[in-house]
């Protein structure tokens, strides 16, 4: 029998990308899917030969050999002729196909696969965001959480059952977990509905939590938040996330931080922001001022003729971060203030300033030069 080719199958070009290969193989099996054509010989073939076009094109190494050598080229050299699936396509086609039919592709391949609902399911991951100051977020602290997570039931310990009794073999599908069923050409097999899949029966289950081995509770816990955090960090508390099924581990608790907005600095990345106010004498003179930083006080020199908006810089006076080796700086603006209210006095000095500096001792209100804009008026 001549073969078709695989991408003629597809309906892709020879040089289609892997997703263009994925989409159009979707679209085919979803079209072709026995259980939208029931009894159709015709969809049936196509939908095994899209399967096979699929799984050889899918595979790059396969696909190189199939590009260069054609059908022969999978009969040669390792590939023994198309021989069927690998149990990865499989878990590729359920992802492909999502959960439209409930189908085994094992079965349609001849090629058993376990039924996903046997593994048994580790606890989900929990996830929650937690307000740290910033003081917080440069130094560490220790946080105590209160959470309401599924435990393992303190009676039967996740076992589900009445401490005391034991599990007996379904009845309904002899313990395999899967009912087999001839639907046309295939044999389809589906999860057992009276076990779920689990090949047991619980005959007398656990009073405490009904059967399901797990209780809700709240529980607190202290967790350490390390000392560099920032606006976002996440944290990973390795098994503090919920329960999962007897025998798997615990999810993990996820701890987002959110930082708390600081009366006098602002952060960004390890460096923190401040403004100060200094009279304008200061400013004109320069001085030193004490600059209040997260773990004290620095002192901080401001230059004579500092104008308004200057910007200084404290190096080493922000944060250390969590990965960082050294701490980032502290950027003080400098606001310089005008004095508001002036004595006969100072007016008279000022005015005396001003005319040994050659400025008008009574000026006159500038006008904007903006155009159709007075910002004095
Ligand atoms: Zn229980
Ligand atoms: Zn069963």
């Amino acid at each position: 029998m001549i073969k078709t080719d695989y991408y003629e199958i597809l309906g892709v070009s020879r040089n289609a990308s892997s997703d263009e290969i994925k989409k159009s193989y979707r679209q085919m099996a979803l079209k072709f899917h026995p259980d939208r054509n029931p009894g159709n010989k015709e969809a049936e073939e196509k939908f095994k030969e899209t399967a096979e076009a699929y799984s050889v094109l899918a595979d790059p190494e396969k696909r190189s050999v199939y590009d260069r050598l054609g059908h022969d080229g999978l009969r040669g050299e390792g590939f023994s002729g198309f021989t069927g699936f690998n149990s990865s396509i499989f878990e590729d086609f359920e992802d492909i196909l999502g959960n439209f039919f409930n189908f085994g592709f094992g079965d349609l391949f001849g090629t058993r696969q376990r039924a996903r609902s046997h593994y048994p399911q580790r606890g989900r991951d929990l996830a929650l965001e937690y307000q740290v100051t910033l003081e917080e977020s440069a130094f560490g602290a220790d946080k105590e959480f209160k959470l309401n997570r599924v435990e393992f039931c303190s009676v039967c310990h996740g076992s589900k059952m009445k401490p005391g009794t034991q599990k007996s073999v379904c009845r309904t599908c002899q313990g395999r977990g899967q009912v087999r069923y001839q639907q046309g050409f295939f044999v389809v097999s589906r999860t057992c509905s009276s076990c779920r899949g689990t090949g047991e029966i619980i005959d007398s289950p656990c009073m405490e939590c009904k059967g399901s081995g797990k209780v809700r509770e709240k529980r607190k816990l202290t967790i350490n938040i390390p000392a560099g955090v920032d606006d976002g960090t996440k944290l990973r508390v390795e098994g503090e996330g919920e329960a999962g099924d007897q025998g798997t581990p615990r999810g993990d608790l996820y701890v987002i931080i959110c930082l708390k907005k600081h009366d006098f600095f602002e952060r960004e990345g390890n460096d923190l922001y401040c403004e100060i106010q200094i009279p304008f004498t200061h400013a004109a003179l320069g001085t030193t001022v004490e600059i209040p930083t997260l773990d004290g006080k620095e002192p901080l020199e401001i230059s004579a003729a500092t104008q308004p908006g200057e910007v200084f810089r404290l190096k080493g006076s922000g944060i250390k971060g969590l990965h960082s080796h050294r701490k980032g700086d502290l950027f003080v603006k400098i606001n310089v203030e005008t004095p508001k209210k002036l004595t006969k006095e100072q007016k008279v000095l000022l005015q005396e300033f001003a005319r040994s500096r050659g400025e008008d001792a009574e000026p006159q209100i500038q006008k904007s030069k903006k155009k159709g804009k007075n910002i004095f008026h």
